[in-house]
């Protein structure tokens, strides 16, 4: 049976001037809509109580499985307003699919993806008016779905008990000054993920294990760290949380492919459809890192950008490591490809650009 998801509207919405303020000037996770999405699982009954209910602090036993085993997976994706007043989300189904791979992963249920699409539509229409207006300012409403295990139970084994949620942000252009090129650190000391470990599974404890050499590019003056393969440390896996592309001298696209420790990206998996129609050979496959640091110098490669859902598309700047660095091929705002990718996708999603390959999806 699908889950139905029973409205009860708060009693205490922001007003209109306090949602305006917010509107005004969201940055990036930082405020919450008035609703949020609640449903639970257990291992008997399945799916039920869905809910849109006020948003606001939810009740968990301190011995609630998630809280010690991390058994925990989310998603993230982004509402679009259209210049008619629709709102809109993009490919909302690979997100379902990629939640139900992670939950596989992490021995959690399957949200089935009629049930995700309901929980999304559900809490947007709601909160319709948490919805950034249409503009040239590139803002949406970041929505966040996540599923822990929250039985009340120390041994380790798969939860009988599981709550799923959606809670949603309105977010700003990431780049508030337009796009600037981040500089990167090669993590040789911290690896991601590892063979058979989580690296394909959008958990949380993915981003827990990466924060150490986060830290460690941030003290090198990096904005943020490149992961490798754990085995070797000469393939480029992924940065924290987004996906890599170098562009090369003979227009081909190359990302690494997909082994196992590096996260299928819904914006990652777009731009390679999107490479033959913009005139570029997309290739999947491993990229050993010194490719990279010598392409970059040689001319080789001449543009390297990262992608994922909150950032759309970073030009990447300066690659440091221990003991050297490559010089950025970023110029000060990206290169002319990573620019026309970037500028692809938000005219798709904004619903600027017609929508070829039937990837929006209506919300509201
Ligand atoms: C979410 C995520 C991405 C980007 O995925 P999109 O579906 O494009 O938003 C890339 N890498 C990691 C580790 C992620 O968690």
């Amino acid at each position: 049976m699908s889950l139905t998801f029973d409205v009860q509207l708060r009693a205490d919405p922001a007003s209109d001037a306090e949602r305006a303020a917010v509107l005004d000037n969201p940055g990036f996770g930082k405020f919450f809509t008035d609703h949020m999405v609640q449903a639970v699982w257990t291992r008997d009954g399945g799916w039920r109580d869905g809910r849109v209910t006020a948003y606001g602090p939810i009740q968990l036993m301190p011995s609630a499985a998630v809280l010690h085993y991390a058994q925990e997976i989310f998603e993230g994706l982004k509402a679009y307003r259209h210049e008619d007043g629709s709102i809109w989300t993009f490919r909302p189904q690979m997100n379902a699919r990629r939640l139900a791979r992670s939950a596989a992963r992490l021995a959690l249920p399957v949200l089935p993806e009629a049930d995700f699409l309901a929980s999304l539509e559900a809490l947007v229409r709601v909160d319709e008016a948490w919805v950034p207006a249409y503009g040239d300012t590139e803002e949406s409403l970041y929505l966040r779905p996540f599923m822990y295990a929250s039985e009340a139970f120390l041994g380790v084994r798969p939860a009988n008990e599981v709550r799923y949620g959606v809670i949603a942000s309105p977010a700003g252009a990431y780049f508030s000054g337009g796009v600037k090129p981040v500089t990167l650190w090669v993590s040789t000391n911290y690896a991601r993920a590892g063979a058979g470990g989580t690296g394909a599974a959008k958990c949380g404890g993915n981003y827990a294990s990466s924060l150490a050499g986060q830290l460690e590019g941030i003290e090198h003056g990096c904005e943020q760290a490149v992961f490798l393969d754990s085995s070797t440390h000469t393939f480029v896996d992924e940065l924290g949380g987004m996906n890599v592309f170098l562009v090369t001298k003979d227009n081909e696209l190359v990302t690494p492919e997909l082994t196992g420790s590096i996260l299928e990206g819904v914006t990652r998996g777009s731009i390679l459809q999107l490479a033959k129609e913009l005139g570029l050979d997309p290739v999947e496959r491993r990229v050993p890192i010194a490719e990279w640091e010598d392409g970059a110098r040689s001319g080789d490669i001449t543009e390297v950008f990262a992608c994922g859902t909150a950032a759309v598309v970073t030009p990447v700047g300066e690659l440091r490591w221990e003991g050297g660095s490559a010089p950025s091929t970023a110029g000060s705002a990206g290169g002319p490809v990573t620019r026309h990718i970037r500028e692809r996708l938000l005219d798709i999603q904004f619903g600027r650009a017609e929508d070829v390959h039937g990837w929006m999806h209506r919300l509201v």
